[in-house]
């Protein structure tokens, strides 16, 4: 069902209006959300945008994501997420997500889309000479991380933090 943008603000008015006579909507919002997420399976994982690390409840059903949410549990963000770690549902529920690789080659304009294969075999020709990281990383990660690179023969290894 499409909500107008009229629609949208006599809601929103009801809901100020209710709250402002002391009405305790939490309990009905809670209900929503259960609805919402009812037989659905529920998987603990954390944000992939940066090294906060917040911890994300995310929910499948029928091998489909249908909700992610900060989870309360953890002890980083405790239930909490910036708009970044908000706006994860949509990593995986986007008609413009790219499924497949995309190469610009120098001097191109425009980028062709590639097969992984021919992908793979060029990101292993250049590897050597590009930088690996990631601001998201724990712990066991940087470990195999830097025993990948360091069997590549790299030396100069650091870290972006510098707190
Ligand atoms: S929710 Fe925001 S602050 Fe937390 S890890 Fe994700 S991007 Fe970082």
């Amino acid at each position: 069902m499409g909500v107008s943008r009229r629609d949208f603000m006599k809601i929103s008015g009801s809901t100020v209006l209710l709250g402002s006579l002391g009405i305790n909507l939490d309990p009905a919002k809670a209900y929503a959300q259960g609805l919402r997420i009812k037989g659905a399976k529920e998987t603990h994982t954390v944000c992939p945008y940066c090294s906060v690390g917040c911890g994300i409840l995310v929910h499948t059903k029928d091998g489909k994501v249908i909700n992610t949410e900060g989870d309360p549990d953890h002890p980083i963000n405790e239930g909490t997420l910036c708009s970044k770690g908000a706006s994860l549902y949509q990593i995986i529920n986007n008609p413009l997500r790219l499924t497949k690789p995309k190469y610009r080659a120098p001097g191109a304009a425009e980028f062709k889309e590639v097969e992984w294969d021919w992908a793979l075999d060029e990101i292993s020709k250049r590897v050597k000479d590009t930088h690996v990281g990631s601001a998201a990383l724990d712990n066991e990660e940087c470990y195999m991380l830097q025993k990948l690179m360091r069997s590549w023969g790299l030396v100069y290894i650091e870290h972006q933090a510098r707190i």
